[in-house]
């Protein structure tokens, strides 16, 4: 079985002390891929550098929105330039977030990076990985005709979105958290399987609400899917693993 986690965050300090138990414990699993998602220019570095080391681990470089927020123009610029430059597996995290910024200025400065990447994907064809918290209608939005690859992460919009962001062909990645979150279970019953992924976003969104998430998991997610899908895990496993293969290519 060929399992895969397309958004985690292996370079928090959370894994600094046991990284090469929890890449075990993934491998263990049946995990054959993590796609580790950078958020600032520190984190993108850390996550380039984890990827050399360990074949497992494949890099995804962005800036979170709220991170994006503490760079100035230019120093965004440079990091855009910069990420251009890199090799990765797609462009994330990145996206909006309404939720820790209220301020319609910060708003506007989110859309501006955002709109950046997005223009990256395009010429790259690097999938995005969108953050969207409460800001699902505008990210949609700002994808919704721009010729890209993109796949939402750990999606909590409304269901009609959901049905809009099916039908212009975006992916949803669903962690952990779809065994006790009646909100993912009713989005993987509305999507086709051949437009789900899965993910852990460690050290968050484990299968309980306490305690450290981490890449093994995802075989969790796969099974929920696999019984709300009414499939066996193998099946789920090989339609999301090729989703996976479409989406992000190849090793880079
Ligand atoms: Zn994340």
């Amino acid at each position: 079985m060929r399992l895969v986690d397309v958004h985690c965050h292996l370079d928090d300090t959370q894994f600094s002390a046991d990284l090469d138990a929890v890449l075990r414990r993934a491998e263990l699993a049946g995990v054959k891929a993590i796609v580790c998602n950078g958020i600032s220019p520190a984190s993108n570095r850390a996550v380039l550098a984890l990827s050399k080391l360990h074949p497992l681990i494949r890099p995804a470089l962005g800036l979170y929105p709220i991170e994006a927020l503490k760079l100035t123009d230019d120093e965004a610029a440079a990091e855009l330039s910069w990420i251009s430059r890199q090799k990765c597996a797609a462009l994330g995290e990145v996206g909006l977030d309404h939720k820790w910024s209220t301020d319609e200025k910060e708003w506007e400065r989110q859309e501006d990076v955002f709109g950046r990447f997005i223009a990256l994907s395009r010429e790259t064809g690097r999938a995005l990985v969108i953050h969207s918290r409460k800001a699902e209608q505008r990210c949609f939005e700002m994808v919704r005709d721009a010729g890209v690859r993109a796949v939402f992460h750990a999606f909590g919009g409304r269901r009609s979105l959901v049905k809009d962001i099916r039908d212009a062909g975006f992916l949803f990645s669903i962690p952990p958290s779809v065994l006790r979150d009646s909100g993912f279970q009713q989005l993987v019953k509305d999507v086709p399987l051949s437009q789900l992924l899965t993910e852990t976003d460690a050290p968050y969104l484990g299968p309980e609400r306490e305690g450290r998430n981490e890449p093994a998991n995802v075989r969790l997610a796969v099974e929920k899917i696999a019984a709300l899908k009414q499939l066996t895990t193998e099946e789920t496993a090989n339609v999301l693993f090729a989703n996976y293969l479409r989406v992000f290519g190849g090793p880079t």
